[in-house]
């Protein structure tokens, strides 16, 4: 008495024949041709966000002390020189207000007459070194962050939000006392 059951069907696992899964790579290729008017803009937005992280002339900065960024004037500041009354440069070396190299150039002139050749613009408190002709990641340069901090709090009225930054979590040292049950 037994039954032989359990005669199944014969498995047939085996399939023959593998599917190409995506063998048309050929249709991403025709966006590229699109004319000239994306390269020039996208060659602009490189030019602008390629500040640098670091550069040798930052040694001729004072070191920041309270006493020297005391000095830092009001973002609307006039040109030392010409008197135009505002979107000026100061000069990080010697914290002169100067104008712009669209008005009378006088920040221009100031770094080839005496070197000073980084500045902040007191427009959108980017940092230029002439020396280096770029920008400077004013966040991400130590050197700069204390008076990029002050002129933006003289600006905007309020400190900068920087991305990670070990003075912030000194600030946070506030809040770590509490503690908590769970
Ligand atoms: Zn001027
Ligand atoms: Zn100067
Ligand atoms: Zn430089």
């Amino acid at each position: 008495m037994s039954s032989a059951a359990g005669a199944g069907e014969p498995s047939s696992s085996s399939r023959p024949g593998k599917e190409r899964e995506e063998g048309a790579d050929d249709s991403n290729r025709k966006v590229e041709d699109e004319g000239d008017l994306g390269l020039e803009l996208y060659g602009a937005e490189a030019g602008w966000v390629e500040a640098r992280t670091s550069c040798p002339h930052l040694l001729a900065m004072p070191a920041a002390s309270a006493d020297d960024l005391a000095r830092v004037p009001a973002p609307d500041s006039q040109c030392s020189r010409c008197h135009h009354p505002s979107e000026n440069w100061l000069c990080l070396i010697c914290k002169d207000v100067l104008c712009s190299r669209f008005i009378n150039k006088h920040m221009l002139y100031h770094y080839q007459e005496s070197d000073h050749c980084i500045a902040l613009s007191f427009s959108d408190l980017s940092v230029w070194c002439f020396a280096c002709d770029s920008y400077l990641d004013a966040q991400s340069i130590l050197e700069l962050r204390p008076v990029y901090e002050v002129a933006h709090l003289l600006k905007f009225g309020e400190r900068p939000p920087f991305r990670s930054l070990e003075v912030l979590d000194l600030c946070n040292g506030q809040n770590g006392g509490s503690s908590s049950s769970s």
